[in-house]
Formats: C-alpha cells, structure tokens, sequence
C-alpha cells in the first residue's frame, strides 16, 4: 500500500510517516501505466491520469517529509536511513513515472487529454523527451560524477587562518570584517585555495564542457546552448533574446551599477586605495540587522501580513498554527534555507537558519513569497501547473521582499534606511553580475574547443566590460580571470543564471508599481502567483500584465525609477 494523505493535518512535525516501499510504488506506477495504455475512452484515459497525479503527490508527500526531517536534524537515525533509502529508489521510480508521462503524451486520446489538461503538459513532456535519450546515460553518469568532483574539492577546502581551519563558507565572516586587515587577509588566502587548485578546477570543467558537447551532439543539437535551455524547459525564449538582453543591461544597467559601486567606495574612504575585497563591505559601520528575537521577529511579521492582505496573512498563520515553519539553527540542522510545498498536505514549509543578519528577515519576506506562490499554485490539479518554469520561481519570492517594504520598520527599527538603501543597491549592482555568469557560459559552449586559460580570459573581459570598477591589483589568480571557480551554478546548474536578474527586474518592476498604488499592486502579485505554472514565460507575464524584463525599454524605465526613489537617501549619513 502506498501512504495516502488528505490534505489534512494538525502540526507538521507530528504528520505520521510510512517507510516507502520500492517495490509496491513501482507496482501502483507500472498499474496505472497499463490502465492508461488498454484504456477504451478518453474518458478512461483522464480517470487513470488523475489516479496517477494523486499517487504523485502522495509520493512526493513522502519525499519532501523525509528530507525536511532529515535536514532539521541530520543526526536522526531513522532520516539518515530514509534520506539514503530515497538516494537508492528514486532513479527507479523516476523511471517509471516517465514511463507513465510518455504514455500519456503518445496516447490516442491525445485530443480529449489536451482538452481536460492543456496543450503545455504535453509541450513540456515532448521538451524532456528531447533531451533524454538511452544512448547518452554513461555520459551523464559522466557529467554527474564531474559534478561531484567539483562540489567535493570545493566543499573539502580546509583554510587555515590564525592557527585555525575554516570551510570557504566559514571564512565568509571574516572576509565580511569590518576590519581591514582580517578581510584582506583572509579574502587572500581563500583565493589561494582556486589558485592553487587552478589546474585541477579548469580541467574538471573543460571535461564537463567536453562531455556536455557530446552529448548535445548525440542528441541533434549542434553543440550544448541550445539543450542547456531544453533542460530547463525555456519554452518560448532563446539565446538570441538572452543576447539582447545582456546588451540592454550593458547600457542601462552597468552606469548606474557602477554609480553605486562609487559612492560604496567614497564611503569607505581608502580612495585610489580600494581594493576588490574591500567591496565586501557596503557600510563602513556595519550591516543593518533586524532587532529582536525570532519569536518577536515572527510576530512582526504576523502583523506585517495582516496589514499587507487578507489571504496573505491567512496563510501565513496557518503556517505558524501548523508548526510549518523551522526556523532556528540548532546543533545538527543542515546548513541554508528553503521553501518547500507539500502538495499531499496543501502546505508550504520554511526552512532556516536564523543568525541575527538582515537575511532572518529576507526568509520571513522571500522565502514566504515562495510560500504563498505554493499555496495558491497548489490549486491546480495538473501538478506541473503548480511552480512556473525556471525563470519565473524567484520572481515570486523576491517580489515579496519588495512589496512588504512599508513594515520593514518593525524588524529593523532605526536600521530601516540602512536596510532599504543597501537591499535596493544590491540589487541593482547583481544584474550585471549575473550577466557575467550567462554571457560565460553561452560563449563557453559555444566555443567548446578553447583552452582554461582562454576561458579565464574571456571572463575578465566580461568583468571589464559589466563590473568597470573591479581591479585586482596584487592578486594574479583574479586578474588572469579565476573568479568564476567560486560560482557553482556554472558547474552544478549550467545556463541557469540569467533567471536571478529577469527576476529581479520583475520584482523591482512590482516595487515600483507598489509604491504608486499598493492595494493594485499585490493584487496583480496574487493573480500572477494563482496563473503558477499554467503558462511558459512570456505568455505567463503577458497574462499576469508584466512588464517582460527582456522586451522594449522596460529594464530602463524599471531601473530609471529605482534610482529615483533612491535619491532619498543620503548613504554617508546612513554611514554615521
Ligand atoms: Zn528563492
């Protein structure tokens, strides 16, 4: 028997959990197949699909319990041993449920199953369908183990500072110092670590770049960039348009990015001094933070979503009343935040680690964007109706961060100007970051046959071009083009980059429309988190009346008016 679930429950951790079974889930999944192959009508045919999308739910009820468990504490025995269980079975039963998917889309009654479920399930299938073929399976295994290569050498790094060892990720908090020596010291001697690893880093990602070519190859694609956006089911957008898009920002983006970057560096006062790792710091005094505990935190915003929207804040207290949201670092919690939505119990969950920065308060905002985009997508029977594609997810999340502006207040007190100053700042210097990382990738898999160093070239020329202010004076490894090593997307999620500024220009596109008429802005906000996943990108943002990021003047009029409203501050004195 496979676990059902209802859609009831009282508190999330008390949900009652069966250990799954490989071989009945196989069975129930390779039944339904057969039902939907001898099915006689197409009636039959959507009777057996929607068995097979409540059994999908009830099984990815499981998963995501596990892994909730097994991240809030990875110490438990009994998740340890589910969490590898789901390692072990789910290539088996990823197997059977495209089986069941490619039934579906060859099936006869093809007419009546587009009509009851959409044209776009059956696109998205025949996507998937090209990327994969039996021929290429050593070459992924291939790519998946140079995967792990890369994530094992990076995550192996030992630094030693100060007669200590750090992980790259704990050497963070002193990069971050507002003390300058430490951050220059240890900014120095993370990237040694690339530098000395510089070979061995290029090599693994030239065999990846070689491998991902041949397999493009085999498929019929004339090299990787074009399966890249198969893989991620882009729909109804190209290269050519990514293109476009980056010499938009070029032009726009860049001058006032770079404006930014000045005053950071008048601010810190080391003049023709600055150096690139005194860029780590916007604030000479420091990063806002939130004011309160995050019982008082959660409270806040409690308050925040009362004000802001009836429906938002109905599911923000389920959230709360259902303990779904774990929030505290403990000892044995895995490490970084998400949300995940729970289609067996009609619910989202957050999970963080909350450490007394201002990113505590981007989880209750962001994250819960994501949160809400659940619970309402979640309204769609089709589950891959639920989530949009790729590029729209984080549009949702940090829309949010944006829209709940007004009560940042509660959180961050007399830090508030500080706070908004620097999250709008940010944003706006990321997208030509982001730009960097897609205009690398797209040339590096066009151009497969160039050398490491040819590729660290052609990265620094980026730099030079969308990052002007940066200069590595001392420090080789970065001048010569190292600092994409450090950018994992570029090894574990090729292509997938440019979709953080699309996003990002969307939601500052909300923040603008937000301050002119909140109650019509979120009310757009919740229609385009309802619209989900029922259409590809750019009928999605035509539907929910966006701006597209990528079309016509929209990331100038976009940034023109975030850099007006940022005339308001006066960051020097945010500085004191
Ligand atoms: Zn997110």
């Amino acid at each position: 028997m496979i676990q059902h679930f209802n859609g009831k429950f009282d508190k999330l951790d008390e949900v009652k959990l069966d250990k799954p079974d490989k071989e009945s889930i196989i069975a129930a999944l390779k039944d339904i197949d057969t039902k939907l192959v001898s099915a006689k009508s197409g009636e039959e045919a959507i009777k057996t699909i929607k068995e097979y999308f409540t059994l999908s739910d009830d099984l990815s009820t499981v998963f995501a319990l596990i892994y909730i468990r097994h991240t809030i504490n990875t110490k438990d025995p009994t998740y340890i041993e589910l969490n590898n269980l789901l390692d072990e079975i789910g290539p088996s039963i990823n197997e059977a449920s495209n089986q069941v998917d490619k039934d579906i889309y060859n099936s006869k009654f093809r007419p009546e199953l587009e009509k009851k479920f959409g044209k776009l399930y059956f696109e998205e299938v025949a996507l998937s369908m090209k990327t994969f073929s039996p021929e290429i399976v050593p070459d992924l295994v291939e790519e998946n183990k140079l995967t792990s290569e890369y994530v094992n050498l990076i995550s192996g790094a030992l630094i030693e500072y100060k007669g200590q060892k750090y992980s790259i990720p704990q050497m963070g908090k002193f990069t971050n110092s507002l003390d300058r020596n430490t951050r220059a010291e240890a900014s120095k001697l993370t990237w040694a670590f690339y530098a000395d690893n510089d070979d061995k880093i290029g090599d693994i990602y030239d065999r990846m770049v070689k491998v991902r070519t041949k397999i493009a190859k085999k498929l019929g694609y004339a090299n990787f960039l074009q399966l890249g956006y198969d893989r991620m089911g882009r729909l109804d957008w190209t290269p050519k348009d990514a293109e476009i898009y980056r010499k938009k920002i070029l032009d726009y983006i860049v001058p006032l990015s770079e404006s930014i970057c000045k005053a950071q560096k008048e601010r810190l006062g080391y003049g023709a001094d600055t150096k690139y790792y005194d860029y780590a710091i916007f604030y000479k005094t420091g990063n806002p933070t939130p004011k309160g505990t995050p019982v008082e935190l959660v409270n806040d915003a409690k308050k925040m979503y009362s004000e802001l929207s009836p429906v938002a804040s109905k599911y923000f207290n389920f959230m709360v009343d259902h303990n779904c949201l774990d929030l505290v670092a403990k000892p044995g919690k895995a490490g970084g935040g998400y949300m995940d939505y729970i289609a067996g119990l009609k619910t989202s969950f957050i999970f963080a680690n909350f450490n007394g920065t201002s990113a505590d308060v981007d989880t209750l905002t962001h994250e819960f964007g994501h949160s809400l985009q659940g619970f309402l997508g979640g309204k769609q029977d089709v589950p891959a109706y639920r989530n949009p594609g790729m590029e729209c997810c984080e549009m949702h999340s940090m829309s949010m961060e944006y829209l709940t502006y007004p009560w940042m207040n509660l959180f961050f007190k007399q830090d508030t100007d500080k706070y908004k100053y620097q999250h709008l700042c940010d944003a706006i210097t990321f997208i030509p970051y982001g730009c960097i990382v897609d205009g690398f990738q797209t040339y590096v898999y066009e151009h497969p046959e160039i050398t490491h160093k040819e590729r660290k070239a052609y990265w620094r020329s980026l730099e030079k071009s969308y990052l002007p202010h940066k200069t590595y004076e001392g420090n080789e490894f970065l001048e010569s083009g190292g600092w994409w090593m450090r950018q994992h997307h570029i090894f574990e999620n090729p292509l997938y980059y440019l979709d953080y500024t699309i996003a990002q220009v969307v939601s500052l596109e909300f923040f603008n429309e937000s301050r002119i008429d909140r109650d019509a802005a979120f009310k757009k906000y919740l229609n385009f988190d309802e619209l989900a996943g029922t259409l590809p990108f750019r009928s999605l943002l035509k539907k929910a009346d966006i701006k597209n990021p990528m079309d016509d003047d929209t990331l100038k009029d976009v940034a023109t008016s975030v850099m007006d409203y940022l005339k308001q501050f006066n960051p020097s004195e945010l500085d004191k």
